[in-house]
């Protein structure tokens, strides 16, 4: 039989304790990026719920980027950049949201987005849900209509899912 996205994830994934800080277990997902199974498989699974739903993909600062020009070379589709402050060169929609130690700042060119797009956001690991959060703020000031969030990775204990009510989350792995 083939191996499931768990399995995969599982065998591919590195947990890194400690780090950044501390307390914290990283998961880094760089070996799945790096196989090239692995990375067809994760994108291919991630969008597979909203195709046809959306008519581009949002990747959030960096390991967003992977996934979502993956996703819409493979879906067709465009892909924007949701950065941290201050990398953007043209006129933005800024939004700052509260950290474990202090506040980030994610910015999205104006232009972007044209009211009514639908969007898919895009990231590796849903967290707190502070970063998907702030960004579904952002796509909303330029008028977006966010269809749906997708994660490989959601971090169970830290609730992210709850902070963003009314959202549809897919993750590929509960950890
Ligand atoms: P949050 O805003 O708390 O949901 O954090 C999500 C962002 O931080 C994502 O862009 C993740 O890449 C990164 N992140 C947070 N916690 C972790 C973790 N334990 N392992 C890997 N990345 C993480």
């Amino acid at each position: 039989a083939p191996e499931s996205i768990s399995d995969l994830l599982d065998r591919l994934s590195a947990i890194v304790p400690d780090y950044p800080v501390e307390g914290v277990s990283f998961k880094d997902l760089t070996p799945v990026f790096a196989d090239p199974l692995g990375l067809r498989r994760i994108v291919d699974e991630v969008i597979e719920p909203f195709a046809g739903q959306f008519d581009v993909v949002a990747g959030l600062e960096a390991r967003g980027f992977v996934l979502a020009a993956a996703a819409a070379y493979a879906s067709g589709t465009g892909m924007i950049t949701v950065r941290k402050a201050g990398k953007l060169p043209r006129p933005v929609h800024r939004d700052e949201y509260s950290l474990e130690y202090g506040t980030g700042t994610l910015e999205l060119h104006r232009d972007d987005i044209t009211p009514g797009t639908r969007v898919l956001v895009l990231d590796d690991v849903l967290a707190t849900g502070g970063t998907v959060g702030s960004s579904v703020r952002l796509l909303a000031m330029a008028g977006a209509d966010v269809i749906g969030v997708g994660v490989v990775l959601e971090l169970e204990a830290l609730a992210g899912r709850k902070q963003l009510a009314g959202l549809n989350v897919h993750s590929l792995q509960l950890v």
